[in-house]
């Protein structure tokens, strides 16, 4: 989760190139050194039950890392935890700090496990330093207990739900493979009975991709959320046909299609930019605009130049370059080996951070968009140029068509916000650009294509395609 930008220029993502001398500490007992060049703060997402979760969703990239820890119980131990605890503000010269959860599933740690971590963050603050408690969960099983006290610490909460019923149960179903769309609308209304702070995570795959308007209109309108996230599904299909490494260069069928991606975001977009501009932060048009904007990061990892400060630390204390990269070739070390700050500042993870820039295509260094999207995760980076060059993101058509797309807006909004204005006030600038403009006219974007391919077609979107039966593709065969 990242700050709701458009208003706001904080970025989630920590400034490498601020200056830090090697320079030995000691704190509580130990010794440890910042090395040169460390990043003043990054974020680090706590897997406290390792891959377990409750659910087992199709396409959860997570769930097949159960077998990187043969043997082992999945809950993070008292003595990891006060080390992650310690290290993570040991680790910070900044006063802010956001202590993250994720899984796997961390509410199945239980409620006394994050009761243990206040008490550690009591002891080992610094006067002045301010923590952001944030969490990503299925939401199954918040109740009243979890909810006072997740409004206590004033967390934000991550939800994750892929649209109305119809559409979120086609994938995220429990063991037995039934659908949760219920038992997460549960938890959402109880998050919400206590005023707890929450955002919504998306997966856009092969099927809700299709209702971009029914997806974005259920979350804003039935779900009640002003934060979204939408995350591409890319699921790598490996030799043995397992997706547990990011390997292999085809995709599951599960895994959204690139054009279809680029669709599913530009009619959000045109949705967005004529009703709900400055009231509903959605995630990657945030990011868009602080890179229209210049503004160096964009606060979503994937749009900026180099990435490599949003690490992944497993239960047992083992440190990994990323979430999506907890995979042996990945590992930097055990916090309980060796201080959390020298593995974040390692040259191996320098390295990883740098090479999502370094390792660019041609193709990429030459795109016009290429300040927006920077090729995007190198996770995704696994089809060839036209000319052959490998290593360009599977996702690129798609991601050229959202950004030429939203060209013409964000251009305006950035315009407007140089100039002191407000980002909302493109709607009418919009508006009257468009009041006009027949059907098979040019659009006035200055894209080329006729008004009803571009930004005239969301009208004709919304009940162009029936939703599907309930539960018609669910899947209990995780594997492509
Ligand atoms: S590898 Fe991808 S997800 Fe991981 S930090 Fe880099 S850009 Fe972000
Ligand atoms: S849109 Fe395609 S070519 Fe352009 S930077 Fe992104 S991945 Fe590279």
């Amino acid at each position: 989760m990242e700050s709701r930008i458009a208003n706001d220029s904080s970025t989630g993502q920590a400034d490498r190139s601020a200056p830090a001398d090697a320079v030995r500490h000691s704190a509580h007992g130990t010794t440890f050194t910042i090395p040169e060049g460390a990043p003043p703060a990054f974020h680090l997402l706590a897997k406290p039950t390792g891959a377990i979760c409750n659910l087992d969703c199709a396409y959860c990239f997570f769930l097949d890392k159960e077998v990187f820890y043969p043997g082992s119980k999945f809950r993070m131990s008292d003595d990891v935890l006060e080390a992650y605890i310690r290290q993570l503000i040991e680790s910070h010269r900044t006063d802010s700090v956001n202590i993250a959860w994720q899984g796997g599933e961390p509410t199945l740690m239980g409620l006394d496990f994050y009761r243990r971590v206040m008490v550690l963050v009591e002891k080992y603050r610094r006067p002045g330093m301010r923590f952001l408690h944030t969490m990503q969960t299925n939401g199954t099983l918040l109740d009243d207990e979890w909810c006072a006290f997740l409004k206590e610490h004033d967390f934000l909460i991550g939800i994750s739900i892929d649209g109305p019923r119809e559409l979120h149960d086609i994938y995220r179903v429990d063991k037995g493979g039934k659908p949760t769309f219920d038992k997460v609308m549960r938890g959402l209304r109880l998050l919400q009975k206590h005023g707890v702070d929450f955002n919504v995570l998306t997966t856009v795959n092969r099927v809700n991709a299709d209702y971009p308007l029914e997806v974005y209109r259920f979350l804003r309108d039935e779900v009640g959320t002003t934060w979204m996230q939408f995350i591409p599904v890319v699921e790598r299909i490996n030799a043995d046909g397992l997706t547990l490494f990011q390997e292999g260069a085809t995709v599951s069928e599960r895994s959204v299609l690139p054009a279809q991606f680029g669709e599913f975001l530009s009619t959000i977009f045109d949705e967005w930019v004529f009703h709900d501009v400055g009231k509903v932060y959605v995630q990657t048009f945030e990011a868009a605009l602080r890179n229209w904007l210049g503004m160096g990061a964009s606060g979503m990892c994937v749009f900026n130049e180099t990435c490599g400060t949003g690490l992944a630390i497993e239960h047992n204390g083992d440190l990994y370059a990323c979430d999506h990269f907890v995979e042996p070739n990945f590992f930097l070390g055990n916090i309980q080996q060796q201080h959390m700050i020298e593995l974040v500042a390692s040259p191996q993870q320098v390295k990883f951070g740098q090479d999502k820039r370094d390792t660019l295509p041609r193709y990429c260094l030459e795109c016009d968009v290429r300040f927006a999207c920077h090729g995007e995760c190198p996770k995704n980076r696994f089809i060839e140029t036209p000319d052959g060059e490998p290593g360009l993101n599977y996702l690129c058509a798609g991601f050229k068509d959202f950004f030429h797309h939203v060209d013409f807006a964000m251009k305006l909004m950035a315009g407007l916000i140089r100039r002191g204005r407000e980002a909302r006030e493109v709607t009418p600038i919009l508006q009257k650009s468009f009041a006009q403009v027949e059907r098979n006219d040019p659009c006035p974007c200055g894209s080329g294509r006729k008004f009803k391919q571009c930004h005239g077609r969301q009208k004709a979107q919304v009940g162009r395609k029936a939703l599907p039966a309930p539960q018609s593709r669910t899947q209990s065969n995780r594997h492509a």
